[in-house]
């Protein structure tokens, strides 16, 4: 049987395939091509733990390691999550392997789906902030997600940062003077998820015209919809180098029939804009913290949510990195390394100031950190712990059936 999906995956990616079939040369009849086709054959669907099938709205994590490094052996991919509501499913960043993890997360929610349509429930994609580790491999999601149904149903939705606006400061060490680095792109140094995204079609023209031309296919740029998230005025705000996340009340970014979706600026400082969201649909909430130090605006936002994903670093792990005596210059590297992240146990105290239900520790650093350490945050938090795995399924709120 896997011979055969093989063969008619190939035959339909083949031009001549198409005018065989005499499908006209669109995706739908490519899709139509694999009509019945096992396409579970393809990949197996990751077992659907915690009874999240039971539940409207549920969250899978589709990779749960932090920063833009590779580590061969690891079992976790670079950060992405995605939320399902009914039948539509939200993404939040796109780390390294994020389509094909979300490709096998859409698998094994409907197992005889067929693979030319297999990204068609993804909605919306949303970006927390634009360092490489979240956004990656957002041009595979669109340049693969072509074939995979991308914006088929409606157009997906993209929203993100806007341009940074200002350079960042050159970071400074006491006693080690640096010189100011030369700039890259000094015309549009700090571009925002707009230009971004123009970027990589910029990139891939090649492709988009030969497949525009030779496939007939719809032109890719069609098929996305991208903004740049507007920033409300919020009172104390100075400037990005400034006041990168000042103090302030969460404000709406997005909504439709599924979810309602908030932000608020959180400490990851120099990035800017740096967002954390918040889904709430009408079974439960969800709030993704993108990267962070520990954040009031974050315990705002995440007030009373039945789900936290928090992301974590191992302050131990950093301590080894750097070990005693340390001098001046030392210390104000790990300081800078830690403010911008938030160590284990300071996850479990921010979600019991907030009141989180469920507490899942996400982007992990190092990748390899165990569970049992993982399991620390709940020396500062009385809710439910959960040590983020690739894949894991959890529900959301109110258990289909359950009573409002
Ligand atoms: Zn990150
Ligand atoms: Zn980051």
């Amino acid at each position: 049987m896997c011979q055969e999906v093989g063969h008619a995956v190939q035959l339909a990616l083949s031009r001549r395939g198409l005018l065989k079939a005499g499908a006209g040369a669109s995706l739908a009849a490519l899709s139509l091509m694999l009509g019945g086709a096992p396409v579970s054959a393809l990949a197996a669907p990751p077992s659907t733990g915690d009874g999240a099938a039971d539940f409207d709205t549920r969250l899978i994590l589709l990779g749960t390691a932090g920063g833009p490094a590779w580590f061969p052996g690891s079992s976790r991919h670079g950060i992405a999550s995605a939320l399902q509501v009914g039948d539509l499913t939200y993404m939040v960043d796109c780390g390294d392997g994020a389509a094909r993890q979300l490709a096998t997360a859409l698998l094994s929610s409907s197992p005889k789906a067929n693979p030319f349509q297999l990204l068609e429930p993804l909605r919306a994609l949303f970006f927390t902030h634009l360092h490489s580790d979240h956004v990656v491999d957002y041009n595979n999601l669109l340049l693969q997600g072509w074939t995979a149904g991308v914006g088929r149903r409606l157009p997906l939705e993209v929203l993100g940062p806007g341009p940074r606006g200002e350079l960042p400061p050159v970071f400074q060490v006491p006693g080690q003077p640096r010189a100011e680095p030369e700039v890259v792109f000094p015309d549009a140094p700090t571009p925002g998820t707009v230009q971004m995204t123009d970027g990589i079609f910029r990139a891939f023209a090649t492709d988009l015209n030969d497949r525009v031309r030779d496939y007939l296919w719809p032109d890719l740029r069609t098929l996305v919809s991208v903004k740049d998230i507007a920033l409300p005025t919020i009172p104390g705000f100075r400037s990005p180098n400034q006041t990168p996340a000042p103090d302030m009340e969460p404000f709406m970014v997005w909504s439709d029939a599924n979810v309602r979706v908030t932000a608020t600026l959180v400490e990851h400082a120099p990035v800017f804009p740096s967002f954390a969201f918040r889904f709430d649909s009408e079974q439960g909430s969800v709030v993704f913290s993108g990267d962070t130090g520990p954040c009031q605006n974050l315990v705002r936002l995440a007030r009373n949510a039945d789900v936290l994903v928090h992301e974590v670093i191992d302050a131990a792990w950093v301590d080894a990195l750097f070990p005693p005596p340390q001098d001046e210059a030392t210390q104000a590297l790990k300081h800078h390394l830690l403010s911008a992240h938030t160590s284990i146990e300071d996850a479990g105290r921010i979600a019991e100031q907030a009141g989180a239900k469920t507490l899942v520790l996400s982007h992990v650093i190092p990748h390899n950190v165990t569970d049992d350490r993982l399991r620390l945050a709940s020396r500062h938090y009385s809710g439910r712990l959960v040590p983020g795995q690739d894949l894991a399924h959890i529900g959301v709120g109110r258990r289909r059936g359950a009573g409002a």
